[in-house]
């Protein structure tokens, strides 16, 4: 039998006549950028979450980056994020000309450690960058007193988490601003890129909004007047909305062109209607993997009492991972190591200075830690054949 670690075709296979649908109504209603789909979608997606504004962007990097932007973070400060995390977190703070500043993680839920986190602060501090990671949400109470305390925004990184709910609110509304990502593997995916930014606060909102497009048109103008105290509408050539937005070629900040394709908005309306079944199976499969592996030696992935767990990867950890995961590949069943270098020890990080031993959960879990397959079209068969393969391996 050969399992893959994420099964994209079933996921189609399911969906088809559907998404086939979808897909060619946008292709021949030729209405490419920002059309109907993309509202209708960032609506629904406010309805899901219950926040008040839903922001698309090009994909989940990007949705970072600009949300930092957005908070006015760029040179000269620092963001506090965990070290055990997929690249692009620090990598936007990297981009907006900020520093990332690494913290442990808690070596049972793999999240930022809230402990370690006020020994990093420094008059340079903007913001905490906590990632919801492998589907779990940090501990953002403890996160959010730090963060009030010493006057911070919270940005939370919940591309790997959507749908997970965190002491009863949906992960991406528990910060000031949050960013998801649709690339096709995670929890909620496009064919292709995708993300979106998410906050309940009216005036990032505005200056998101302004920055996804060049900084320009009307969100430009507002997003200007807001970071300028200005109040005065500038001068439009022409009231003619049919044409082309009047103030489409009038620029007020200095934005991006990061923006969710009409093609997959379309198809993420669709799958966002199959989310909570999907994440339901995946925390069934993990509840299942969590009996029937825990008489082996090897470590199941914990469960904080604080909120649910959307499971995007499940993680084991073994002394002999190498070993387990060449057996397991013999027989045909597909994992991935997550994370194999933290990023304070990343060649990228290489100038900011950490060494060995700086972040020692983290270290310890990148030698142990892998994933095996939980994504929701698994069949009972599948999932046997899974537990009683690694059950067998000596
Ligand atoms: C996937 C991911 C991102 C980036 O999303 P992209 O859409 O691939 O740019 C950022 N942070 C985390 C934790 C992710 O898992």
């Amino acid at each position: 039998m050969d399992i893959p670690l994420i099964d994209l075709k079933a996921q189609y296979d399911n969906l088809k006549n559907e998404l086939d649908k979808v897909t060619i109504d946008v292709l021949s209603g030729s209405k490419y950028i920002m059309g109907e789909n993309v509202v209708k979608f960032e609506r629904e997606f406010n309805k899901y979450l219950n926040v008040k504004h839903s922001i698309s962007v090009g994909n989940g990097t990007d949705a970072l980056v600009i949300a930092l932007k957005a908070l006015g973070i760029g040179e000269g400060d620092e963001v506090i994020t965990s070290t055990y995390t997929f690249f692009a977190t620090a990598e936007s703070i990297s981009a907006v000309g900020a520093v990332p500043v690494f913290v442990d993680v808690e070596k049972d839920t793999f999240n930022i450690d809230p402990q370690k986190i006020e020994e990093k602060i420094t008059e340079k501090t903007r913001a905490i960058m906590p990632v919801h990671i492998f589907g779990q949400p940090a501990d953002m109470d403890e996160i959010n007193i730090i963060a009030k305390k010493h006057n911070l925004y919270v940005i939370e990184d919940a591309c790997q988490a959507i749908g997970a709910q965190y002491k009863g609110k949906m992960v991406g509304t528990l910060g000031d601003i949050a960013a998801f990502s649709f690339f096709p593997t995670k929890n909620l995916g496009a064919a292709g890129d995708g993300g979106m930014i998410v906050t309940n606060n009216d005036n990032i909102a505005t200056i998101v909004k302004a920055l996804r497009t060049h900084g320009s048109g009307e969100n430009g103008q507002k997003a200007y007047n807001l970071l300028n105290g200005e109040k005065e509408e500038v001068k439009k050539d022409s009231e003619d909305n049919t044409v082309y937005n009047p103030l489409k070629y009038y620029n007020y900040l200095i934005g991006f062109n990061s923006r969710l394709d009409e093609i997959q908005a379309a198809l993420l309306r669709v799958k966002l209607r199959e989310l909570d079944k999907w994440n339901n199976k995946r925390v069934d499969t993990a509840k299942h993997y969590n009996e029937s592996l825990n008489e082996t030696e090897l470590v199941v992935p914990y469960k904080s009492e604080n909120g649910t767990h959307v499971y995007h990867m499940y993680i084991l950890q073994s002394e002999d991972r190498s070993g387990l995961v060449e057996y397991l590949k013999e027989n045909g069943i597909a994992t991935g190591v997550y994370y194999p270098v933290p990023l304070h020890q990343q060649k990228a990080y290489k100038d900011l200075g950490y060494k060995k031993g700086d972040m020692p959960n983290s270290e310890y879990l990148s030698e142990r830690t892998f994933a095996v397959p939980i994504y929701p079209e698994l069949n009972n068969e599948q999932k046997e054949y899974i537990v009683e393969t690694i059950k067998k391996f000596k």
